[in-house]
Formats: structure tokens, sequence, C-alpha cells
């Protein structure tokens, strides 16, 4: 039985053309970037080159991305970095951040107890409240780090990073976005946006897990984040996963080059089910925002009952895999941090997250509906 993916917003199954790219490197070109040799010269070139792609495609200046190991990385040295490097005595966020956000400020409470950490309200489907935003940056002017995710890897609800930018701007506070469920997905001009710190991660575009970037405006540089070699201008020691940033820069080329065309396909599919789930599923409801919210993602909402009680283990069993949140709460949806900060702690539905990639087919649709149809309707 073939299986059907569904969870792309978990992670996304390897490009071949990025693993060609790939396993072209790590097979031709061993040497360490700071070695001073041919082989260290040319491994030096493929990382400076990856470097200048993910540039180009976000518009900012090349020595302001840093590779890292991924998205939770990247927020871990951005919210820890501007306490012990910026100064930073608040912190603004919301309760539906990843874990590598919430966690790195429950880290902060608990070791920088002059650090005061906000979580901003939030709206029915997952917006933060820009107006109780506004008034705490207009109430007391510490030295401030706004953290607002892009879009919920969740329920897809996306914030407008102009927005909330220029509030942050306008009121001389720092803003990090994670944008790791929109890099790729989206035009991202950072020439533009009043950002001041971005994340991203390869294997939720189409690349390799283990390897993602951080973007650090310029004027507020950060310590180093792991101490060692000179590696990444002395930000993070370490030899280079040249590999990594070439699959990493390969899969976000094709990502903005085949956007548009990606884009239209993912919409597609995701109208369907909508469409079908109104027709077939009067039952259904949704979290987030559907209208605005990601276009990857889509999460529905069943009312609980013996058929819906383990629909996550009976779909996983007939070959389709969706998940119910986070890909850290596999089987059930009760680990949801995001669904809990929107529903309270009582909610007796069943939630479960769809989420596309340009691989999957109308036919997918179709078979998770079918499937879907067995066993709800038992
Ligand atoms: N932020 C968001 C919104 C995510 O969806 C994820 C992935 O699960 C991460 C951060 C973590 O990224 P990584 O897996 O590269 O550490």
């Amino acid at each position: 039985m073939s299986r059907i993916y569904l969870d792309n917003a978990a992670t996304t199954p390897l490009d071949p053309t990025v693993a060609d790219a790939m396993m072209h490197v790590m097979q031709q070109h061993y040497g360490n970037p700071s070695s001073i040799h041919a082989e260290g010269r040319q491994a030096r070139t493929l990382v400076e080159q990856a470097r200048r792609t993910v540039a180009h495609h976000l518009r900012a200046s090349i020595g302001d991305v840093f590779f890292t190991s991924g998205g939770t990385e990247s927020s871990n040295m951005v919210l820890k970095g501007a306490v012990r490097d910026l100064g930073i005595t608040r912190i603004i966020s919301s309760p539906i951040e990843h874990h590598c956000v919430l966690h790195s400020l429950d880290y902060l409470k608990q070791h920088y107890p002059q650090v005061e950490i906000v979580l901003l309200p939030l709206s029915d489907t997952g917006h933060p409240d820009i107006s109780v935003l506004e008034h705490l940056l207009q109430a007391d002017d510490r030295p401030t780090l706004v953290s607002l995710m892009h879009a919920n890897n969740e329920i897809g609800t996306r914030i407008d990073l102009q927005q909330f930018g220029q509030l942050c701007q306008q009121y001389g506070a720092l803003f990090h976005s994670d944008t790791v469920q929109t890099i790729g997905f989206y035009p991202i001009d950072l020439s533009q946006l009043p950002v001041h710190f971005i994340t991203g991660s390869a294997h939720k575009f189409h690349g390799p897990k283990g390897v993602g970037f951080v973007y650090i405006n310029g004027s507020h540089q950060l310590k180093p984040f792991i101490d060692g070699g000179a590696q990444e201008r002395n930000m993070r020691g370490g030899t280079e996963n040249v590999y990594g940033v070439t699959g990493l820069a390969k899969a976000l080329d094709l990502a903005y080059t085949h956007l548009p065309q990606r884009e239209a396909h993912i919409r597609e599919l995701r109208a369907y089910l909508l469409e079908e789930l109104a027709l077939h599923f009067p039952q259904v409801t949704f979290n987030g925002d559907v209208a605005q919210g990601h276009y990857k993602v889509l999460n529905l909402r069943f009312p609980l009952s013996p058929a819906t009680e383990l629909l996550l283990f009976n779909l996983d069993i007939a070959g389709i895999s969706v998940s119910g949140g986070s890909a850290c709460s596999s089987g059930t949806d009760t680990g949801s941090h995001v669904i809990r900060a929107l529903r309270g702690d009582a909610d007796d539905a069943v939630n479960l997250r769809v989420s596309f990639s340009h691989y999957n087919t109308q036919q997918d649709v179709a078979s998770f509906l079918s499937a879907l149809r067995g066993i709800v309707e038992k």
C-alpha cells in the first residue's frame, strides 16, 4: 500500500534535485572550509554561495545570514542572545509560539528573573492582539524584544510582518519572527520589512533536516552562541555543514523559483478539501484563520465520539499521515499547547492538522476523504 503524506508542516520530503546537489558535495567537496588549500577553498566557496543564495531570495545583506542547525537553534540564539548581549529586559510573545520560543522563554524566566515575559491575548482564530501590544509598548519603554511567529505551524494563522514590525519600530522595540513555516512559501523582502531577526529551517521547504539559518540585522550583533572556531564570522563555532547548507540553498532556490505554481497547486488542493468537507462532513469546523492562514495548513475539528476518538491512529492504519498538531504530539492531540491556548483545557473535540506540499495530488485528498468517511461514519 502506498502511503499518503499530508503532514508537510511537520517536515517535507527531500527534493531529489536537492539530494543530488548534496550528494555531489559529499562525494567531491570534502574539504574543510577553514583550510587554506584548494579543497578547503572549494568548500568555503560552496558555503558562501549558499549564503549568497539565501540573502538574494530574502533581499538581505549577505553578512546578516548565519547558518545554524535549524529553526530551534536559531530562535534559541535570538531570544537568549537578545537578553544576554543586547540588554533586553522584556519579551512580548504569544502562547501559541513554537516550543523553541516558549521553552527558551521558560529558560530566561528561570535564569534572568529580571526579564519580564508577557504573552499577548489571542483572538478566536489565534491572532495576537495588536492593540494590547501597542498599549504595552506605549506604557513602558524598557528595552523590549517582540517575538511573534509569521505563521503558526498547527493552525496556520498568519500575522502581517509589516504591520507588527512597524509598530515595534515606532516604539523602539526589537522584532523577532519565527518564519520557519513561511520561508519558501511567501516572498519575504528584508530590505523593506522592519524586522530584526528571522529564522528558517531547510526541512520545511524540501531541503535536508538539521540545517537552517538565522537572519540578524547587522546593527544588532549578538555574541557567539556556540564558542569554538571562528566559523560563521565568530557567531557559531564548528566546522560548517557544507552539504547541508548547499541543500538548503538549492531547496530555497527551487521554492522561490517555483513559488507561484506550487502555491496555486496547493491552494487548489486545499480548496477541494474544504469544498468536500462542507458537502460531506457538516460536523467539521476549523481551528485557526481558514481564509487568511497559511495555504499549506488546514486544522480540522471533529466532535468527540467513539468513531473519532482514535482518528489519527485509524488514518495512519489506513495509510494516511496527518497530525494532531505539532510533530511531537503524534497519535493524540492532547499535547497541543496551541489548541489549549485557543480552546481551553476542557476541549472535547478531536483536532486534525492536514498540511500539503506540491507533491500531493487531488487523488491524495480524495483518498484522505474516503478514509475519513470510512472511519467517521462507522
Ligand atoms: N518553528 C516552527 C514554527 C516550526 O514549525 C518548527 C518545526 O517544527 C520549528 C520552529 C523548529 O525547526 P527545526 O525543526 O529546524 O528545529
